[in-house]
């Protein structure tokens, strides 16, 4: 097992800063068998806390409120925000590690977000909740335990940020939400769980070798801003209108989720030429929720001046464009990119 050094060798109880952002973890409903109606980022972090008492046993914990939103509302100012405050964090000698609850619809964003710009190898751990706070079997509880399990242990260290929900370890790249209701959404169906909480205790099997925080050059301290990328979804009778609509509005990048090995309909083709040739940069991924986009697979990348997504799914690919553009122009340099991290 690969064991990096102890971040709290032992001597002292760990200590944990938890960043609480909203979400249903923190969401509330009339019903505690019907979720129509709830509302996401209503009972704040000390109310959320109070429903777990046995973190006390796990370590010390500093809390802060740093938004309350439903995540699908959060937005590029919210993740430089939440990053900056992280490295700040993480820096400092008396914290060992990050817990940050947020809700689950662009939990796969954020930590794959988090994963390209924390510059530390102390863990930093994600989770939420399908289950508003009020429900019969809310899960948002034991999640918020587990994953402090996670990020107060020593082994957690320099495995990228990882989600844990539902008893289960998983790196940010590669988790999605695969499921809009259940509890065990989250997954990792391409590469697998990174490792289990049982109990108090976490086994990890595997890591990803791709490149993430301490790894990975993209540096936010001075990012006021990230440039705007937006999706396009490719379909049978889709037409230039929206990608035309991205270009004119200032996109910088474009990520088109195409049919299969993301294939681009000849509907589409001219106004991606058009596109590429005003400077916006385009990145292939599939529509299909698994699997390689590989380069000049289903495309002619090379002679388009497109760049193909490997794993990623629509949402992952915005993230990194977005980091990608804050340091290239160069498509030879935005391909790299997708082919480290
Ligand atoms: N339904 C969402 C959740 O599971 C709401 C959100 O993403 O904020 O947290």
């Amino acid at each position: 097992m690969n064991v990096l050094p102890l971040t709290h060798p032992g001597k002292r109880r760990p200590r944990l800063t938890l960043l609480a952002l909203g979400g249903t973890i923190a969401g509330k409903a009339n019903q505690s068998t019907v979720y129509a109606g709830y509302q996401a980022a209503v009972a704040d972090i000390s109310e959320v806390l109070s429903s777990v008492p046995e973190l006390s046993g796990v370590a010390d914990i500093q809390t802060r409120q740093l938004f309350q939103v439903a995540s699908q509302d959060m937005a590029s100012q919210h993740l430089l925000a939440l990053g900056k405050e992280i490295n700040v964090l993480l820096s400092r000698p008396d914290c060992d590690g990050v817990v940050i609850t947020q809700g689950t619809n662009t939990l796969e964003e954020t930590s794959f977000f988090l994963n390209l710009v924390v510059r530390s190898h102390k863990p930093v751990v994600v989770t939420g909740a399908m289950r508003p706070s009020t429900s019969l079997s809310a899960d948002g509880p034991m999640n918020l335990y587990r994953a402090s399990v996670v990020a107060a242990s020593p082994q957690a260290r320099g495995r990228g940020v990882m989600v844990v929900m539902n008893d289960q370890i998983l790196g940010a790249r590669d988790v999605h939400k695969t499921d809009t209701m259940t509890v065990d959404s989250f997954k990792a169906p391409l590469f697998g769980v990174m490792g289990l909480v049982a109990d108090n205790v976490c086994h990890f099997y595997r890591s990803g070798i791709r490149c993430h925080t301490l790894d990975s050059e993209f540096d936010i301290s001075e990012t006021q801003e990230l440039p705007k990328v937006d999706i396009v979804y490719g379909y049978q009778d889709d037409d230039r209108a929206l990608l035309d609509a991205c270009v004119e509005s200032g996109s910088k990048g474009v990520v088109l989720a195409g049919a299969g090995t993301a294939a681009i309909s000849a509907r589409l083709v001219p106004a991606v030429k058009d596109a590429i040739a005003s400077g916006v940069a385009v990145v292939r991924v599939s529509r299909s929720s698994l699997g390689l986009v590989g380069h000049n697979v289903e495309f002619d990348d090379d002679v388009y001046g497109t760049s193909s997504g490997d794993t990623l799914n629509p949402a992952k690919a915005r993230i990194l464009l977005m980091l990608a553009l804050t340091r290239f122009s160069s498509r030879a340099s935005i391909q790299a990119c997708f082919d480290r991290y």
